[in-house]
This record gives structure tokens, C-alpha cells and sequence, in this order.
């Protein structure tokens, strides 16, 4: 097990987050930055991936323009494919490239192996959600939980520890926006609804930035240029450039040597204002605010209802967007010091949660499927139903099955059968050094604590003698929706086949109980003819055992049953 870090995977930037000394840090990468593109290029044999990336795509922009990936996010859990040289990669071993540069980097920095917990937006399918997963299996990196992008930033702004209250996400980023309503209760977080464009963002913003730039440089040099990669790609840098200089300056300069064919190149200058830069970009900044209208109208609520609003995503640092936003939203949006950074901060502090160095956030959270442990002859027996609000704490109390067993082993066991065959097995422990005693004396009392990480925690505790022993589970959450939905199907349609084992089961329970009982009775003086009446009624118990009729079994059972009560009354 490795230090538990957050990850932001990104659709233009990637983000990589740890909790120390008490508050998240942002993890700085090899060239030192806190931001990696979420960009790979395949120059010859070799594969780059984050700014060293960026930087061959801008050089070998002219002659190789369709080695550099970009956006991969946008495809993941879909069966789209990128060709590279005849070979064909799916979207999780693009993305895996990006993670295991991010999982090294991190590596590196903390000296120590780790393990993340991944942020996806909330609208993420499950196939999507498991593309990501396989991403990071691709990787080499383990996965402890993969939260929403939304309530990773909610947690980053503490919004968990306020008392009642809906908050909004606004989330604009490179290449998409994301907005979400968040239920915040309790220290829990739920999303109430969620909508977007995953075609608009930063991105969009430098195009048009850099059409404008290319319409003033045709003016001073007379010459189109959109149709040269080269230009086309100086000139989006700039726009990039020149679009974060102008959320800080009302004006900027924009200052870029332009190729204008052969080896001449032309000094291209212009200024450019912050109110043009907000002109420009007015239709895109109008396209955010739809999907903010849109998770209102699901949500049932109006803006006032809104107890904050949350800005996260680079975007948001143009001050044209918050303007817009506080415009709808009727109160001022709150920024933290990292809009990028926050979602991998928060996924940090719910790392830092899971590995128990923090208790504080919880995620409004359900056992997705019941949890219990194996009793007598296979049959399960529940201890948390599905779709139990978590955390929670639960205790049943078994005796043993033998008579003088001194152990006995817990098998814990998740899904929805009544038979622990159909289910799924988590985990199994030994409780020794029972008193020996015959059977249904010992009494074993078997707790099973679920923390708000999702922490499965097995506790056998002997009654008379105190000794415990536990195991702790921590993968039973990993359940995509269709393992779920199949478990419940399955349960509902083996309902009858596992009943009837359920009581076949329970029926050899009880037969094993009266034999239990023979012992006692036959160190008494019996009278030859009961005796051999015994033995008859005990054979055929023991022949009906072997069989698989539980009617069967009940019946010679209630015989025997008969007959040592009858003797027990006599002798
Ligand atoms: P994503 O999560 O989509 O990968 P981010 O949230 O990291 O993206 O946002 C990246 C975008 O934010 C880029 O388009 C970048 O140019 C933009 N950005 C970063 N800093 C600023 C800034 N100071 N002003 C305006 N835009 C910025
Ligand atoms: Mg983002």
C-alpha cells in the first residue's frame, strides 16, 4: 500500500494533489510545475507526455501533425481508437500514458510508492467511469475510489463542514464546462443534478482569440496566414497567452515573430484590451450560463436557493465569467486560490480520509449491496442491507454449529442470495481459543463497521472470553452499476432455488442439533426396546441428512425428536 494521493485527470490539464501538514498540496511535476497537459505525442519510438509534449507538437507541428493527442478525455468509454503508425490505442492507454507520468512524478517528489484516489465528472457513465479505471490499472496505479470532479472541488472549499446547504459547481476548463448542484448535509455531499458542454472551454476561447489575432496580422502584413500551421499554431499560443495575462491586466501586448513564407519572417505587434478580449468573447461566456439555467431547472430550485456558488477550472479566472455568473446567480461566486488546482486538492483531502490521517468529509454514501457472513451449511446471513446510508455499525450475535469447536471462521460475504454461492466473498478470518462446549453455547458477537471511506471493518468478539479478531476490507465498493443491477437480478431470480437450500440447510442445522442430543441420552440406562427404537430413528435422520429434502429431513427429524423427548421425560 502506497501514500494515497488525489489525481485530476483532465481534459486539457492534469493534477496531482497530497495531504500534508494538515492541508492539501499541489504535487509539482517534473518541470516543476503544478499543471501537466493532458497531452501525448509519439515522436519516432518515443512517447511524450505533458509540457515536453507541447513543446515537440509546436516544433513538429509542420511536419507530423498527427502524432499529438489531445483531449482524450472526451473519448473515454467510447470505442473510438487513435492511429499511431498502424497501431491502434484505445482512449485508457492514451490516458494511462498522462497517469503514469503523473503517477511517477508523484512518486518521485513524495519518495514513496502511491496509490489515488481519481475524479471524473459527475456525469460520467459507468462505462466511462471504468475506462478510467482501466486507465489506471494501464498504468500501474491503484485506484481506492473514484469521486465526482464537483464534489472533489466542494470539499476542497470545506463545504462539508457547513451545516445545511445547496451549492453550485461552476467548472469551466480547457476543454469543457461542468456545472452541478450539490446537496451538502450532515458533513455529506450528494449531486442533486448536473449538466455541461464538454465542447466548450478554454480552448474555444483561444481559438477566437487567435482568429481575431490572425484578422489584425493579415491587416499589418497583408498576407492570410489561417491556411499555415505554423502561424496558425504561434498565433493560438499567443492567444493563450495573452487570454491569462488579460485576466489580471485591462491590456496586453501580443508580440510574435510570424513566418510569411521561405525564411523570412515578419514582427507581429498588437495591443489588445481587456474590453475587446470581453467583446470577443461574449457568445462563448453566454453558451456557459445555459447549462447553469439548465441544472436549476433540474434541481427544482432558483438562484436564491443556492447557499454558494463554487468557481473552479482556469477558465473562471477571467473576470468576464464571474461577472456573468454573479449576474444569473444573484450573489458572488467564491474562487479559491487554485481554481485549477482544487479538484485534485479535494480528491487529496478524501485521499487523506480514506487513509484515516483526516476524518472529516463524507460522500452521501450506500452499501451498494448487503454484506453479512456465512452461517450453518452455506447460507448467508445479512448483517447490512443494501443501500445502507454509510457509515454505519451493525452487530449479530451466532453460536457455534459443533459441539466443542474451538474456532470458528468468518466469511464475509457481499451480494444479494441467500446462499453464500451465489454471493461474493471478501474475505475470510479465523476467532480461536474458544471455550470448548458443546454446540449453541459459545456465543460469537460479529460487527461490521463501514466508516465513511467506504472501509469495510469485520469484527468477531467471543462473548464469554472476550477475544476478538477482525479483517479489514477495503475493495467491496468497487462495484460498477451493472454488477449491482446484476446481483439484485440474479437474487430475485434465484429467490426460490436458494430458499430451498436455504432450508435444507437450516433443516440439517436443527437434525445435527438432536443428534447433539443422543450423547446424554445414551449414557442413561434405557431399556433394550427403547434403545433399538432410538437407533432406528436415528439412522434414519441420518440417512434423510444424506438426501437433498429438507421435508424429508424436518420429518425424520420431528420422529427422533419424539423419541428423545419422550425417553428424557421416562429415564
Ligand atoms: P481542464 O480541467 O479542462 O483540463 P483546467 O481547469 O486546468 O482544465 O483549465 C485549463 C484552462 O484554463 C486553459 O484553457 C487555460 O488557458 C485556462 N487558464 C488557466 N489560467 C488562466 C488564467 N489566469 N486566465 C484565463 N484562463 C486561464
Ligand atoms: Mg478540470
Amino acid at each position: 500500500m502506497g501514500k494515497l494521493i488525489g489525481i485530476d485527470l483532465g481534459t486539457t490539464k492534469s493534477c496531482a494533489a497530497v495531504y500534508q501538514n494538515g492541508a492539501p498540496v499541489l504535487i509539482p511535476n517534473r518541470e516543476g510545475s503544478r499543471m501537466t497537459p493532458s497531452v501525448v505525442v509519439f515522436a519516432g519510438n518515443k512517447r511524450l507526455v505533458g509540457q515536453a509534449a507541447v513543446r515537440q507538437a509546436e516544433s513538429q507541428a509542420q511536419r507530423d501533425p498527427g502524432r499529438t493527442v489531445r483531449s482524450i478525455k472526451r473519448e473515454m468509454g467510447t470505442s473510438a481508437r487513435v492511429r499511431i503508425d498502424g497501431h491502434l490505442y484505445s482512449p485508457p492507454e492514451i490516458s494511462a500514458m498522462i497517469l503514469r507520468q503523473l503517477r511517477e512524478d508523484a512518486e518521485e517528489y513524495l519518495g514513496e510508492p502511491v496509490e489515488a484516489v481519481l475524479t471524473v465528472p459527475a456525469y460520467f457513465t459507468d462505462a466511462q467511469r471504468q475506462a478510467t479505471r482501466d486507465a489506471a490499472t494501464i498504468a500501474g496505479l491503484t485506484v481506492r475510489q473514484i469521486i465526482n470532479e464537483p464534489t472533489a472541488a466542494a470539499l476542497a472549499f470545506g463545504v462539508n463542514h457547513e451545516p445545511v446547504s445547496r451549492v453550485m459547481v461552476y467548472d469551466l476548463g480547457g476543454g469543457a464546462l461542468d456545472v452541478s448542484v450539490l446537496d451538502v448535509r450532515d458533513k455529506q455531499i450528494k449531486v442533486l443534478a448536473t449538466a455541461g458542454n464538454s465542447r466548450l472551454g478554454g480552448d474555444d476561447i483561444d481559438r477566437v482569440f487567435c482568429e481575431l489575432l490572425m484578422r489584425r496580422a493579415f491587416a499589418a502584413c497583408g498576407r492570410d496566414l489561417s491556411g499555415d500551421p505554423r502561424a496558425v499554431q504561434l498565433l493560438s499560443r499567443a492567444a493563450e497567452k495573452a487570454k491569462i495575462a488579460l485576466s489580471s491586466e485591462t491590456e496586453t501586448k501580443v508580440s510574435v515573430q510570424l513566418p510569411t513564407g521561405g525564411k523570412d519572417f515578419f514582427l507581429f505587434e498588437t495591443v489588445v484590451t481587456r474590453q475587446e478580449f470581453e467583446q470577443l468573447i461574449r457568445p462563448l461566456i453566454e453558451m456557459t450560463m445555459e447549462p447553469v439555467r439548465q441544472v436549476l431547472a433540474d434541481s427544482h430550485l432558483r438562484p436564491e436557493e443556492i447557499g454558494k456558488v463554487l468557481m473552479v477550472g482556469g477558465c473562471t479566472r477571467i473576470p468576464a465569467v464571474r461577472n456573468s455568473l454573479r449576474l444569473l446567480m444573484g450573489q458572488e461566486p467564491f474562487t479559491g486560490d487554485d481554481p485549477d488546482g482544487c479538484v485534485a486538492a479535494g480528491a487529496a483531502l478524501w485521499a487523506a480520509a480514506l487513509a484515516g490521517e483526516l476524518n472529516g468529509p463524507t460522500l452521501l454514501d450506500v452499501a451498494p449491496l448487503t454484506l453479512g457472513i456465512e452461517t450453518m451449511g452455506g447460507v448467508f446471513s445479512p448483517i447490512i442491507p443494501r443501500n445502507t446510508t454509510i457509515p454505519v455499525r451493525k452487530t449479530a450475535v451466532y453460536t457455534t454449529a459443533a459441539n466443542f469447536q474451538t474456532s470458528v471462521e468468518i466469511k464475509v460475504y457481499q451480494g444479494e442470495r441467500q446462499m453464500t454461492r451465489g454471493n461474493r466473498l471478501l474475505g475470510c478470518f479465523k476467532l480461536t481459543g474458544l471455550k470448548r462446549a458443546p454446540r449453541g453455547m459459545v456465543q460469537i458477537a460479529v460487527t461490521f463497521a463501514i466508516d465513511a471511506s467506504g472501509m469495510v471493518q469485520v469484527t468477531a468478539r467471543d462473548l464469554a472470553t472476550g477475544r476478538t479478531q477482525d479483517i479489514v476490507i477495503t475493495a467491496y465498493g468497487n462495484l460498477s452499476r451493472q454488477e449491482v443491477e446484476r446481483a439484485v437480478r440474479d437474487a430475485q431470480m434465484y429467490a426460490r432455488e436458494d430458499h430451498a437450500r436455504k432450508q435444507l440447510a437450516a433443516s440439517r442445522d436443527a437434525a445435527e442439533a438432536l443428534l447433539g442430543q443422543l450423547g446424554e441420552l445414551r449414557r442413561r440406562e434405557l431399556p433394550r426396546e427403547d434403545r433399538r427404537k432410538l437407533d432406528e430413528a436415528e439412522k434414519r435422520l441420518r440417512r434423510a441428512m444424506k438426501g437433498q429434502d429438507a421435508e424429508n429431513i424436518r420429518r425424520a427429524g420431528d420422529l427422533l425428536s419424539d423419541e428423545i423427548n419422550r425417553m428424557f421425560y421416562l429415564y
